[in-house]
């Protein structure tokens, strides 16, 4: 489904991230920044090593003892057709009640606000924390389209935000919160 917030367009689509043409595609990594499982491993499977280089330089320059919990970093694309890799540290769900919506907010956030500040315009996220990291994804799913409507509300730089979601079950979610969350009653 396509929606309008502000001046941009919210997309939400079902397929592979790695395969997604934009200025930038976040990567739901872990405060390593050396590479995990799901998502993580498939952009450094197809985006080739150039990533895990500059991830290593940003953990001895900038992050010595990791990243974060809903910070952002960028690196190159690599060999992906995206240009960029956003790396954030999304919160693993220990039953919502250790701040993991406001720390999921702060992923989503502090990506957006990294593509302003490097003057990008098109933008895909994966579903960030709800694979190995469990959080529910219905839940996430609000917070992911807040934090994003909220974002575009008041910056616009950005012209396409995407999300890619890995499964029907996943996209049917996001596009339910979506209509909840962007049509006007
Ligand atoms: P986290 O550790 O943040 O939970 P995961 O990579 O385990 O991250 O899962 C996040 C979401 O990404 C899950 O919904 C998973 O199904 C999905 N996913 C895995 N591989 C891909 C891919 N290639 N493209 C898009 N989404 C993916």
């Amino acid at each position: 489904m396509e929606f309008t917030i502000a001046k941009a367009t919210l997309e939400l689509i079902k397929g592979d991230i790695t395969e997604v043409e934009a200025d930038a595609i976040v990567n739901a990594a872990n405060s390593t920044l050396l590479g995990g499982g799901g998502v993580d491993a498939a952009i450094h499977n197809r985006g080739g090593p150039k990533i895990l280089e500059e991830c290593k330089r940003l953990r001895e320059k900038e992050w010595p003892d990791g990243l974060p919990t809903g910070n952002a970093v960028i690196t190159t694309g690599g060999n992906l057709k995206a240009n960029h890799v956003i790396h954030t540290v999304g919160p693993i769900w220990h039953g919502g009640v250790h701040e993991e919506p406001k720390l999921l907010r702060r992923s989503y956030w502090n990506s957006l606000k990294l593509a302003s500040m490097k003057e990008l315009k098109t933008i895909a996220f994966p579903s960030i924390s709800t694979g190995s990291y469990n959080y529910p994804t219905e839940e996430a799913s609000i917070i992911a389209i807040k934090a994003i409507k909220d974002y575009l509300e008041k910056e616009d730089k950005i012209k396409k935000v995407t999300i890619v979601l890995f499964s029907n079950r996943d996209l049917d979610i996001y596009n339910k919160a979506a209509i909840e969350i962007l049509t006007a009653k």
